[in-house]
Parts: structure tokens; C-alpha cells; sequence
């Protein structure tokens, strides 16, 4: 069979949601994926329980090494605990995660075809083409959801701006996991400032731990060696493989969609700018992109004009909340001894943000309470004369 209702490329978190979607309302589905299923992806595995509950499903026992309630946050000679009494992140491998999510829209009904690399697109008045090395796939829509080198993007516009690009360099650590436990505990651990405008991360799994530092464009010469630099400095073995990777962190710039197109996940460049969550948005961009194909299937209409629901949507769900968030961030890392210490010294200000990854609270809303309490925070700190950091 080579024509199906709707072609999703990427069997990330993305697509295979869509995929899951749009299976689970009757429309023939395909899900092309380049590499064996499942397959690694260098990622820090935190996923936080605002993502969690953009899922439709549980994730089994197996798939959760380690469930963190709190996040221990430094900056300079700064050291704070935020801890709920409750979850605020899972922590996973992405290859056991994403292969989970694969089988659960296979399970819907999904077809899923592993080491296919879709090598073009082409669009026709009546129909897309997808072309593999095996042959040409035809659909009425195609779901974009194939990550940062998105080649789905490339077919109706260029990549992401440079300002758009975060580097990061990221190590796994073998260790047994009693030691994680007595020395992290369920929590995840933030370095900020480690690296200027950024963060060093270690996130505790089941048998090793995750750590890497990410920065922007163009400053990522020499990265390796800093993060090198950091695990010693945290008396962690050094001498480990070093991956790199790009995320994208989208300035909502460009559209994610045109006729018969959507782009969900790090194609579109969904990823927060503070944190570098990517997952809960290529999860809810994955299940809008779906729905949105179901309304074109109803309406017969596989127009950019029909397909603009879906970036509105995008935008309405978590769009306005990450550009409020990359507004943030910039404030944050052009003043951090001003507003990254003043809200580290705050336990509301960071109980409150601990709960935005936890989906109690949205991210815009928080920003809304912040801005409102921050100008007397400051104020309170300046009196004080809490300066010192
Ligand atoms: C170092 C690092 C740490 C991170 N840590 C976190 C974290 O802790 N928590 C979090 O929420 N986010 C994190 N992120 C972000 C997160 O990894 C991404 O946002 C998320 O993976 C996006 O999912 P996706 O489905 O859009 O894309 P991806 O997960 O990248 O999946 C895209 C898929 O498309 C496939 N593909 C690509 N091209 C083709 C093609 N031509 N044909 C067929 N298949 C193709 C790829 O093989 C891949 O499987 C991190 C990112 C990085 C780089």
C-alpha cells in the first residue's frame, strides 16, 4: 500500500502522537522513521509532569527510572531546594520512552515503517508525495515532526534564524544506583550561569546519570572541555563520550504550516527558552497537528487556508506562553544578579515555578503573578541589603 490519508515523518514524541491521533480517528496513517525503532536520542530525559498530562495514557512502571520532587538550583556561591510533596518530573531514556509512545500508536492502528528516510517531498494539486529509497508514498496530508534538520520544513521555507539555535553537549555516566541516590537523591540538579546564559544540568536515571550544558549560537567552541571542566569540578568521572546536538527555540517568526503541511514538535521549533523542555510541546503540538487533520478530513479542505487552524491552536495552547517565556529568559541572563538571585532567594517565586513544570500552573500565568511581585521582591531584597551572592 503506498497512499494514505495522512504520511507523519519522525518517530519522536512529536509524530508518534500524531500518529496515535490520527489513527485513533480512522484516518489511514503512516508513521516513516530513518533510524531502527526504537532508537537513542541525546536528550537530558526529564519529563515533566505538565507533559505527562498531555498524554492520554499512563506510562507503565518500567519505562519511569526515577520520579524527582524537587529541583536543587545554584548560581554562583547560591544554592537552593524547591520540592513539592508531589512529582514534578520522570526521568527516562528517550529510547525506551519514545519506543513506548511508537507502540501506543501502532496499538491505535497506525503503520510504522522503521529505517525508511524520507529523502523528499513534493506536492501535487491533488496529493503529497513522499519519496523513500524504496518508493513514492502518497498522501493528503503530511505531518512534518522530524526534528531539528526537519526536511519537512525545508520543502516551504529555510531553517531556524541563528538567534533561534542552542548548542549542547551532553554526557551519560555509568553509575550504580545506590551512589545516584545517596548523592542526588530524587532531584534534579541546575548549574546556572555555568556557561554564560545558560545552564549545566544533572538528571539522576536508574543506573547513570544525565549531564551536559547547552548554550546559544555562536559561542559553542570549546564546549566539551567546559563540560569536562564541570563534572570535575562536581567529582564526576571526565573521561566519558561527549555527544553534541542542536535544539531549536523558536522566536515565532514563521509559519508552521502550508497547503497539505504541519510541522509539530522541534521541526517547528517548539522548545522553551529557560529550560530547554522540548517533549510536552512536541507531545501537544503532535496531538493539535492530528486533530487539525481530522477537521481537514471533514471539511475536504487541505488548504494553508484550513491548515491555519493548527498553528492558532498551537499559539492558543502553549505558543504565547514559550514567546512570554523567551522574553523572560532574555531579562533573566542579561540581569542575573538582579532577577536570576532575587527569585532564587524567593521561595514562592520558585514553589510557583516548580509548579508550572509539575502542570498546576501555566507558564503565563506565572509570569503574569511574577511580574506583579517581582518590583517589590527586588525592592525588599535592596533594602535588606542582600546583595552578596
Ligand atoms: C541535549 C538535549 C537535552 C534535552 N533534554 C530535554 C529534557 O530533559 N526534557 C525535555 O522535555 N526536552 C529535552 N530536550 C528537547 C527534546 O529532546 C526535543 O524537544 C524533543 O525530542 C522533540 O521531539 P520531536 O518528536 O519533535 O523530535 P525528535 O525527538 O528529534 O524526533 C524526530 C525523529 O525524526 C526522525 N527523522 C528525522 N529526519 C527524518 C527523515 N528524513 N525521514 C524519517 N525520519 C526522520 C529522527 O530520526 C527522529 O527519530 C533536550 C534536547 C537536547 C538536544
Amino acid at each position: 500500500m503506498n497512499k494514505f490519508d495522512v504520511i507523519i515523518v519522525g518517530a519522536g514524541p512529536a509524530g508518534t502522537t500524531a500518529a496515535r491521533h490520527c489513527a485513533k480517528n480512522g484516518l489511514s496513517t503512516l508513521l516513516l522513521e530513518k533510524e531502527k525503532i526504537p532508537r537513542a536520542k541525546p536528550c537530558a530525559g526529564g519529563i515533566t509532569l505538565a507533559a505527562v498530562k498531555e498524554l492520554d495514557f499512563s506510562l507503565p512502571h518500567e519505562i519511569t527510572e526515577r520520579t524527582c520532587t524537587g529541583i536543587k538550583i545554584y548560581y554562583g556561591r547560591l544554592e537552593r531546594v524547591v520540592q513539592l510533596d508531589r512529582p514534578i518530573a520522570l526521568m527516562v531514556t528517550r529510547k525506551n520512552f519514545d519506543g513506548y509512545l511508537t507502540d501506543k500508536a501502532s496499538e491505535a492502528g497506525a503503520t510504522i515503517r522503521d529505517r525508511e528516510e524520507c529523502f523528499g517531498i513534493s506536492q501535487e494539486p491533488s496529493s503529497i508525495t513522499v519519496h523513500t529509497k524504496r518508493e513514492k508514498l502518497h498522501a493528503n496530508i503530511l505531518i512534518g515532526a522530524d526534528g531539528f534538520y526537519s526536511r519537512s520544513m525545508r520543502t516551504f521555507r529555510n531553517g531556524f534564524d541563528k538567534d533561534e539555535i542552542r548548542f549542547c553537549v551532553m554526557a551519560e555516566i555509568r553509575m550504580p544506583a545506590r551512589e545516584i541516590s545517596d548523592r542526588f537523591g530524587d532531584m534534579a540538579s541546575i548549574h546556572y550561569e555555568y556557561v554564560p546564559r545558560s545552564y549545566a544540568w544533572i538528571f539522576p536515571k536508574g543506573e547513570y546519570i544525565s549531564t551536559g550544558i547547552g548554550v546559544a549560537l555562536p559561542k559553542y567552541s570549546g564546549l566539551p572541555d567546559k563540560l569536562r571542566e564541570f563534572l570535575k569540578q562536581q567529582e564526576l568521572r571526565n573521561d566519558v563520550k561527549i555527544t553534541g546536538c542542536f535544539l531549536p527555540v523558536s522566536r515565532y517568526n514563521h509559519d508552521v504550516y502550508t497547503n497539505r503541511i504541519m510541522l509539530a514538535g522541534d521541526a517547528a521549533g517548539f522548545v522553551d527558552s529557560f529550560t530547554g523542555e522540548g517533549i510536552r510541546f512536541a507531545i501537544s503540538s503532535g496531538k493539535a497537528a492530528a486533530q487539525t487533520a481530522v477537521r481537514a478530513f471533514e471539511r475536504g479542505d487541505f488548504s494553508d487556508k484550513c491548515l491555519k487552524y493548527y498553528q492558532e491552536r498551537c499559539y492558543k495552547d502553549f505558543g504565547e506562553d514559550l514567546q512570554h517565556s523567551n522574553r523572560v529568559t532574555d531579562h533573566l541572563f542579561n540581569h542575573p544578579d538582579l532577577l536570576l538571585s532575587t527569585g532564587m532567594r524567593n521561595q514562592m517565586v520558585m514553589r510557583q515555578y516548580a509548579r508550572t513544570l509539575a502542570g498546576e500552573l501555566t507558564l503565563g500565568n506565572y509570569f503574569r503573578w511574577l511580574k506583579k511581585r517581582m518590583p517589590y521582591y527586588i525592592l525588599k531584597r535592596f533594602l535588606l541589603f542582600e546583595w552578596a551572592r
